[in-house]
């Protein structure tokens, strides 16, 4: 037996094993450049091919979607749920409604999920599912058809114990909604089998700002880390969806100025920040369907870049909070040239594997997804803990449980990304620290 491994000899694996997929060669070829040379110092691992068996999902299903738009014609979309991992819980994690929605992007988002989820303390396994429809321009009639289409064919291989989905890019509390009541109708039962549900249905307080919060307390740690806070700092988000508000919204709370959000269509700059009613305002750019940002601009009378990433704004904290590879090298280099003390991804994969080498070696403090975006599954963890108490917990609590675990992560990064020179390598840190507890359960379960 080998013992032994070698990060670009597994990598030949997995791509001939998942040709053309790229997203997911990304986000194992980041993980295994941390956790290989780990494992070749800790053989146990490789002895028990734990490698090779923790890139491979438990299960895939892929299943057809047909539904009638307004105007009568019949569609077809396609829908997925990745099971990736469920030795450590039940399988968790949100689902997709997006045109780039593929086989590839549900795989590597299910790989992230399964060790962001072992890192928030909580018993969750890793899945991830969706669509590649597109909710863009579609009507409220529209969108609701589409769910519960999606959930007939879902609700065959989901449930309380089973699996938990939520919500991600194009599903937000509206459709979740929609999923739930319709999977209430099939099964005719009322379990927690969804979270992000409605306060009054389920739903736990704080759910929907938990994964823009937990970014900004994942930041306070950091920040603490070296001596300084987020108060008095300037900060560039992109995206303008879910994790983004949640996150102006805590920063702004915190003293910080948030001066960019951003959409497909390009970013705005407003030098005052983002804050009172505009921040609500986000709510209404992301329920009117367009998936544009401008409409911010032209209301508040602020610049609108088009066809721009705010990443050539000079300020001290970027937080990436749209999609996978939306910062790449040439951004890195401008965040680097501005002198920006840390990058904190909101998003799932939002910086290349490029722009993520140039701030490690300008020793710029950066923060994967993986840990910094796990407050929303982890309220989500906190929302099946109630519903399987059949109570409702105070938002005071629930916040205090994010901080929690916010910190926790955060150790457990500081743990295993402490470098010698006291730099702390975060993604090797969050790599190391959520594949231990993923791996060890599987050691202690047999051939799982
Ligand atoms: N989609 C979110 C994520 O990327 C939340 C998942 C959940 O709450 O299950 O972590």
């Amino acid at each position: 037996m080998k013992n032994e491994m070698n990060v670009n000899d597994f990598m030949q694996g997995i791509i001939s094993k998942n040709p053309g997929e790229l997203a997911f060669h990304q986000a194992v070829r980041e993980f295994v450049e941390n956790v290989i040379p780990f494992i070749n110092d800790n053989t146990i691992y490789i002895k028990h091919k734990i490698m090779e068996r923790i890139v491979e999902p438990e299960r895939v299903i892929m299943f057809k979607v047909n539904w009638v738009d307004d105007a009568g014609e019949i569609r077809t979309n396609r829908g997925y749920r990745v099971q990736m991992n469920s030795v450590i819980g039940p399988y968790k994690g949100g689902l997709r409604f997006h045109p780039t929605v593929s086989l590839d992007t549900l795989k590597f988002l299910a790989f992230e999920q399964t060790f962001k989820n072992s890192l928030t303390t909580l018993s969750l396994g890793g899945a991830k599912g969706g669509s590649d429809f597109d909710p863009k321009g579609k009507s409220d009639n529209e969108i609701r058809k589409f769910c519960e289409c999606f959930m007939l064919e879902l609700s065959r291989y989901i449930g309380p114990n089973l699996d938990v989905p939520a919500g991600d890019i194009g599903v937000g509390g509206r459709e979740i909604g929609y999923l739930f009541g319709h999977y209430r109708k099939i099964k005719n039962e009322f379990t927690g089998t969804i979270t992000g549900k409605g306060t009054s249905w389920g739903g736990s307080l704080l759910r929907p700002e938990a994964t823009g919060f937990g970014v900004i307390y994942f930041l306070e740690e950091m920040l603490k880390k070296i001596n300084t806070t987020v108060k008095g700092k300037t900060i560039a988000v992109s995206g303008f969806g879910n994790v983004a508000w949640g996150a102006v919204m805590k920063a702004t709370e915190l003293g910080a100025k948030v001066v960019t959000i951003s959409g497909p269509d390009g970013y705005i700059y407003d030098p005052d920040g983002i804050k009172g009613e505009k921040i609500d305002f986000m709510l209404e750019l992301r329920y009117s369907n367009k998936d544009i940002v401008k409409p911010y601009a032209d209301k508040y009378k602020v610049k609108f870049i088009p066809n721009k990433r705010p990443w050539e704004v000079p300020v001290d904290i970027a937080i990436p909070c749209a999609i996978q590879n939306e910062l790449g090298k040439e951004d890195a280099q401008n965040i680097i040239k501005n002198k920006t003390i840390c990058v904190v991804e909101g998003a799932n994969m939002p910086c290349t594997i490029d722009a993520i080498k140039l701030f490690h070696e300008a020793k710029i403090l950066y923060a994967p997804g993986k840990a910094a975006n796990a407050g929303g599954v982890s309220i989500s963890g906190i929302e099946m803990a109630q519903n399987s108490l059949h109570l409702s917990w105070t938002s005071e609590e629930v916040d205090e449980r994010l901080k929690q675990i916010m910190k926790s992560i955060h150790d457990t990064c500081v743990k295993y990304g402490n470098e010698q020179n006291g730099y702390i390598n975060y993604m090797k840190g969050a790599n190391i620290g959520g594949f231990v507890k993923v791996a060890n359960s599987m050691i202690e379960q047999g051939l799982v």
